[in-house]
C-alpha cells in the first residue's frame, strides 16, 4: 500500500486513485482503496474523506481486459466498496477532474458527494461496449437526476461536462480552479453538517411519466436496431422507478450478465481491444519514434483536400492549402467555412474556436509555399499521371525528411513513390469521406516506406483524433478491395432476380448503415465506373460481369448528385425511390447474359454479399496486406458502416463458424464459378476448427 496515495490534511483524509494510464478500477486498486478507507474510518481525527485521481483523470472505468474474468469480481468488488462508503458516518467526496467514466463514475455516484473541475467529462459509456453500467449506476443515477437525464447518459453513452452534470443533479459543485483545495473545503463543510451525508441509494425512486418508457423503447428499437444493450439499460432505469434499491441492483446485475455473455457485447469489446492492437506495428521496434509534425501542406482543395485540411486545423496544426486555380481554392475555403459554421450553429463548437481553426488554414496558389511542411498530403484527381507529376515536383521542393503522402483511394503507392528520389518518405494516407468527420485513415505502407515514415504517419493521424490502421499496397488497399466482390455479388443478385431495394433492405436488416445501392448512389457511380474502365484489361473475357452499373453511368445516372442512379431522387431529395427504368435495365441485362430470374430471399442476399467480404478479407490477411483480422474489422466498421455490434466481417465470420462459411463459399463456387474460389486461409482455418481471431 503506497503511503503517497493516502494523507490527512487537517482532519480530511485524501486518497488518490493511481493506476496508470486511466486509473482503471482493477483488483489491486480496489484493495488499496479498501485499505485506505479502513484507515480513515479508524482514525478519529479524520472527519471526512476525499477521493481524487492521479494524473490526468479521476477514473476511466473498469479494466476492460479483465471483463468476465474472476479478477473483475474478486473482493473487494467495487460494489462492496460503495456499500461500505454508503454506510460511512464520515462523508466521502469524489473529487473529479479529467474524466469519470463507466465504473469510475459509478464509484463516484456511490460516494456521498461529487465535486468536479470545470472541463471534466462524466459519463456511462458502457453501451458502447454493448453493456450497461453494472456497478449500480442505473439505480443511483436516476435517483439523482430523474429518468430522462439518466436515460440520456445510459442509453446514448455520451459523456457530459461538469456544468451540465451539475444541472442534471449528479454533481454538487463545479470548481474553476485547483480541485484539491476546493474539495478539502467542501468536505470540511459537509463534515460540519448535522445531518447524515446523503447516499444516493437513500433517495426516493424518481418520479416518472408512465408514457416515458414506452416512447423511449420505441425510439431505441428503431434508432439502435439490433442492439440489446440500450433497451436493457432502459429496463434497468425503469426498475429504479418500480423496485426497492437492492432489488434494482440485483436486476441490474442480472441484465449486465446477460449482456456480458452475449455476442453483441463480445463484438463491441473486440473492437475496443482491436483499436489498441492496431497501434502495434509488426517488425518496427520501440526505438523508432515519430518525427515532430508542426506543419502540414494539403494539395488540392476538393472534396477530400478541404476535409483533410479541416482535420489538421481542428487538431491544432497549421495547414497550407494549395490549389492550381483560384476558383477551386475559393470553393474549398467556402466549404470549410460552411462546415465549421454548421457545427457552431448546432452548438457543438464555439464561434471563436471555429474562427481560430479557419485561421490555421493558409490558402495559396504558390506551390513554393509547400516547401517547409513536415507532412504533405496530396488529394488531387485520381489520375496516376497527375499524381506522378506532382510527386516529382514535391520531391524537388520539399525539405529532406518531410513525409510525402497520397490520399489515393486505390492507385499503386509504390509506383507513385518511384517517381521520387526518396521513396522511403512516401506513404499513403487514405482518409474517408467526409474527411473532417470520419475517424478512419488507412495508412498505406509502400514497399520502400521507412519505419520512421510509418511511425510518424500513424502518430500524426492519432494526434488529430483519428484512427490509423496500417495496410499494405494492393488495388483498393483493404476497404475498397473488399467492397469490390461485395458490390459484384449485389449486382449479380439484381440480375438473378432481386431489386435494388430488396438487396438494400436485406443488408440494412443485417445491420449495415446503408444498403449497397443507396451507398453507391451517395458516393457517386462515376468513381467506380472509372476504376472498372481502368481495370477492364485485367478481367478475363469469360468472367461473369454485370453491365447494369455501366449502363446507368452511360445514361449519366451517377447517383444522388445527378438525381438518379440505382434509384431515382425527387429534385433536391436524398430519399432513394425505386425506379421502373432501372428495373428494365436489370431485366434486359439478365436476358442478354442468359440468366433466368428467380425469387431471391434475404438470407441468400446476406450470405452472398457478406461472405464475399469475408472471403476477400481472408485473402487480404494471408497476403499480409492487413496485419491482423481485427484491423480489417476496424476498417470495415469505421469506414463502411458495418454494424459495430457484429464486430466487423471477420469477427462476424468467427461467430457464424468458419466451417459453415467455408462450405457455403464452396457451394457458391460450384453454382457461380471461379470468382467464389475459397481463400486458402479460410479453407485451412475451417478444416482445423480455428478462427480468424486465433488462427494459430
Ligand atoms: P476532387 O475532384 O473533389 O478534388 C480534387 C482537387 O484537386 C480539385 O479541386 C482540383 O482543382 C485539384 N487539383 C487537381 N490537380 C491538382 C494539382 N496538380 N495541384 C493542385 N491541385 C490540383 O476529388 P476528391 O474527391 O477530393 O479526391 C481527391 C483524391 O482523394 C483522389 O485521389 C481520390 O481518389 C481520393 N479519395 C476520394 C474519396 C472520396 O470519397 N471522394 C475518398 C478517399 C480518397
Amino acid at each position: 500500500m503506497a503511503s503517497d496515495h493516502y494523507s490527512v490534511h487537517d482532519g480530511i483524509a485524501v486518497m488518490t486513485l493511481d493506476n496508470p494510464p486511466v486509473n482503471a478500477m482493477g483488483h489491486a486498486l480496489r484493495e488499496e482503496v479498501a485499505g485506505h478507507l479502513a484507515t480513515a474510518w479508524a482514525d478519529s481525527s479524520v472527519a471526512a474523506i476525499v477521493i481524487i485521481g492521479a494524473g490526468k483523470l479521476f477514473c476511466g472505468g473498469a479494466d476492460v481486459k479483465a471483463f468476465g474474468t474472476p479478477a473483475s469480481r474478486a473482493e473487494p468488488s467495487s460494489r462492496t466498496l460503495v456499500k461500505q462508503i454508503e454506510a460511512s458516518a464520515k462523508p466521502v467526496v469524489a473529487a473529479i477532474h479529467g474524466s469519470a467514466l463507466g465504473l469510475g463514475l459509478e464509484f463516484a455516484l456511490g460516494c456521498h458527494y461529487r465535486i468536479a473541475q470545470r472541463g471534466a467529462k462524466l459519463g456511462l459509456p458502457e453501451v458502447k461496449l454493448g453493456l450497461l453500467p453494472g456497478g449500480g449506476g442505473t439505480q443511483r443515477l436516476p435517483r439523482l437526476t430523474g429518468v430522462e437525464a439518466a436515460a440520456r447518459l445510459i442509453v446514448e453513452g455520451e459523456p457530459v461536462g461538469a456544468d451540465e452534470a451539475r444541472e442534471m443533479g449528479f454533481v454538487d459543485e463545479v470548481v474553476a480552479g485547483d480541485l484539491l483545495p476546493a474539495a478539502l473545503a467542501f468536505a470540511r463543510r459537509m463534515a460540519s453538517r448535522q445531518d447524515h451525508p446523503v447516499a444516493s441509494r437513500r433517495l426516493a425512486s424518481p418520479p416518472v411519466d408512465p408514457s416515458f418508457f414506452e416512447t423511449e423503447r420505441k425510439r431505441i428499437t428503431t434508432a439502435k436496431r439490433g442492439q440489446p444493450a440500450p433497451l436493457e439499460g432502459l429496463a434497468c432505469i425503469e426498475a429504479a422507478t418500480t423496485m426497492q434499491f437492492d432489488e434494482g441492483l440485483k436486476f441490474e446485475r442480472e441484465r449486465f450478465d446477460v449482456l456480458l455473455n452475449g455476442t453483441e457485447s463480445k463484438a463491441m469489446r473486440h473492437l475496443f481491444l482491436a483499436e489498441r492492437a492496431a497501434a502495434k506495428l509488426a517488425g518496427i521496434g520501440a526505438d523508432v519514434t515519430p518525427a515532430k509534425i508542426a506543419s502540414v501542406a494539403v494539395i488540392g482543395a476538393g472534396t477530400m483536400g478541404s476535409g483533410i485540411a479541416m482535420s489538421f486545423a481542428s487538431g491544432g496544426i497549421p495547414v497550407v492549402l494549395f490549389e492550381t486555380k483560384q476558383e477551386a481554392l475559393d470553393r474549398g475555403l467556402k466549404t470549410i467555412r460552411r462546415n465549421y459554421e454548421g457545427t457552431v450553429a448546432k452548438g457543438r463548437l464555439a464561434h471563436d474556436e471555429a474562427e481560430a481553426r479557419i485561421a490555421r488554414i493558409a490558402p495559396t496558389l504558390d506551390f513554393a509555399a509547400v516547401k517547409d511542411a513536415d507532412l504533405v498530403i496530396e488529394a488531387v484527381f485520381e489520375d496516376m499521371a497527375v499524381k506522378k507529376d506532382l510527386f516529382g515536383r514535391l520531391d524537388a521542393l520539399c525539405k529532406p525528411g518531410a513525409v510525402l503522402a497520397t490520399n489515393t483511394s486505390r492507385l499503386d503507392v509504390d509506383e507513385i513513390a518511384r517517381t521520387t528520389q526518396r521513396p522511403e518518405s512516401v506513404i499513403g494516407l487514405h482518409f474517408f469521406s467526409p474527411a473532417n468527420v470520419m475517424r478512419l485513415v488507412e495508412v498505406v505502407r509502400g514497399a520502400a516506406s521507412s519505419a520512421q515514415t510509418i511511425v510518424t504517419s500513424m502518430a500524426i493521424v492519432r494526434a488529430i483524433g483519428k484512427l490509423p490502421v496500417l495496410v499494405g499496397v494492393c488495388e483498393g488497399f483493404v476497404g475498397n478491395r473488399m467492397v469490390a466482390p461485395y458490390a459484384r455479388e449485389a449486382e449479380f443478385l439484381l440480375e438473378e432476380g432481386a431489386s435494388p431495394e430488396q438487396v438494400d433492405g436485406a443488408l440494412k436488416k443485417f445491420g449495415l448503415a446503408m444498403g449497397r445501392f443507396a451507398m453507391s448512389d451517395l458516393a457517386g457511380l462515376d468513381i467506380s465506373w472509372s476504376s472498372r474502365k481502368r481495370l477492364a484489361g485485367t478481367r478475363p473475357a469469360h468472367q461473369r460481369y454485370s453491365k447494369v452499373a455501366d449502363r446507368l453511368c452511360e445514361m449519366g445516372r451517377f447517383g444522388q448528385k445527378t438525381g438518379a442512379g440505382f434509384y431515382r431522387y425527387e429534385s433536391g431529395g436524398r430519399t432513394p425511390l425505386p425506379d421502373p427504368l432501372v428495373q428494365e435495365i436489370i431485366v434486359q441485362s439478365a436476358r442478354e447474359a442468359g440468366i433466368e430470374r428467380r425469387a431471391i430471399g434475404d438470407a441468400e442476399i446476406v450470405e452472398r454479399t457478406i461472405y464475399a467480404l469475408v472471403n476477400e478479407g481472408a485473402k487480404i490477411l494471408e497476403e499480409g496486406i492487413a496485419q491482423r483480422a481485427s484491423d480489417i474489422d476496424l476498417i470495415y466498421v469505421n469506414g463502411y458502416g458495418f454494424p459495430a455490434w457484429r464486430g466487423g466481417p471477420m469477427f462476424y465470420a468467427d461467430t457464424v463458424g468458419l466451417d459453415k462459411i467455408y462450405s457455403r463459399v464452396c457451394e457458391f463456387e460450384r453454382q457461380h464459378g471461379e470468382l467464389w474460389k475459397p481463400a486458402p486461409l479460410l479453407a485451412r482455418l475451417a478444416k482445423s476448427g480455428k478462427t480468424f481471431a486465433k488462427p494459430e
